[in-house]
């Protein structure tokens, strides 16, 4: 064994002795709570310290509010014209539309449908949306 031979001994998978190579696992995560610790080769009896490197990652998700603390605003709005049944889309008759306001909540961009009745003026606007609806579903 060269006594000036010289391992990796940083950020390996297996604690390596710095003097003579040997290494081993450090099968129950002893090092990594342990903090620096001090170590006698079990192959060449020399002394080396051993510090576990703990790599930190970061996990982060959204809070969402409670039912009662969405601060909603007043997002868009579609005209209801179709209802979708047994897999696939169906027009409803004039009489079952429903102009659909969406509010979003601004703390956890929950969305609330609200439905109502399309007035009068807006009947024009729904029936040029049900027609490009229906022109696309058709491609
Ligand atoms: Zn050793
Ligand atoms: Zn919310």
């Amino acid at each position: 064994m060269c006594e000036d031979q010289e391992f990796d001994t940083r950020y390996q998978d297996m604690i390596v002795c710095p003097w003579c190579g040997s290494k081993w696992y450090d099968d129950d995560s002893y090092y990594a709570s342990a903090g620096t610790t001090e170590e006698t080769c079990e192959e060449c009896g020399r002394e080396f310290s051993v510090e576990a490197n703990i790599e930190v990652t970061y996990t982060t998700s959204r809070k969402l509010c409670e039912n009662d603390e969405h601060e909603y605003e007043y997002d868009r709005f579609h005209f209801s014209t179709q209802d979708y049944q047994r897999g696939q889309w169906i027009n409803l008759p004039e009489e079952k539309w429903k102009k659909v306001n969406i509010f979003k909540c601004k703390k956890c961009h929950h969305e609330d449908f609200r439905r109502e009745e399309i007035k009068d003026e807006e009947w024009e606007q729904a029936r040029n949306d049900a027609n490009r609806r229906m022109a696309s579903h058709r491609l």
